[in-house]
């Protein structure tokens, strides 16, 4: 990819350094190990943590938050405790991200990924039932990412009949899962939610 030097935003690298996670951005010297041992690579050989952090200090802002690759990491760590220069990858990635999607509330930016839903989901349901609540969890991401309750649905039971069932069998989710036929089914809080409240309120801040 040519690099256009005209649209090299300099302060890039420092709205990253700004951002919880990102202060690591600058130690990175360009070894490729993180990249080398990323076992997202086997699946998407084109995945590269190392190039997203070298374009980031370039400061190709554009390319980078516009990067589909931006949202592939599974936060598995091997590349940070592999890192000879201590770098947690995932955490400046989580950075980067944060800044894609304040973009995008801003409306400068589509992220063509559907993870923030999800992620969103994820603390929903969290911070609902203080715990994992995937039926709960389901309910939501589906249709906000078929952008429709019965396509949302739809796309739920397609992709529940093949993986849902087989974390269903391994005691993982759903009705077959753990104790009691409806485990997992039925929403379980723990005791203390309202401790739980109480930290998603600190960190977003309220
Ligand atoms: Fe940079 Fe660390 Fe990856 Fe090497 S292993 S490229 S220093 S982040």
């Amino acid at each position: 990819m040519p690099i256009k030097t005209w649209e090299l935003d300099s302060n890039f690298k420092n709205e990253i350094l700004n951002e919880a996670g990102g202060e690591h951005l600058t130690a990175c010297y360009q070894c490729s190990t993180c990249t080398l041992g990323c076992p997202i690579t086997e699946i998407v050989p084109s995945y590269n943590p190392r190039k997203i952090i070298q374009m980031s200090l370039l400061g190709m802002r554009n390319e980078v938050l516009s990067n589909p690759d931006l949202w592939i990491c599974a936060i598995c760590q091997t590349c940070t405790a592999r890192c000879p220069q201590d770098v947690v990858v995932g955490d400046v990635l989580a950075a980067i991200r944060r800044i894609a999607e304040k973009e995008e509330e801003a409306g400068n930016l589509k992220i063509e990924s559907p993870r923030p839903l999800f992620e969103k989901a994820f603390l929903h349901t969290v911070e609902k039932y203080g715990r994992l609540y995937d039926i709960g969890l389901a309910l939501e991401y589906y249709p906000k990412r078929e952008g429709g309750t019965v396509s949302g649905i739809k796309a739920m039971m397609n992709d529940y009949k093949d993986f849902g069932m087989r974390m269903a069998f391994r005691g993982k989710m759903g009705p077959l899962g753990g104790h009691g036929l409806l485990k997992g089914v039925l929403p379980s809080k723990i005791k203390k939610t309202d401790v739980m409240k109480k930290i998603f309120e600190k960190v977003e801040g309220k």
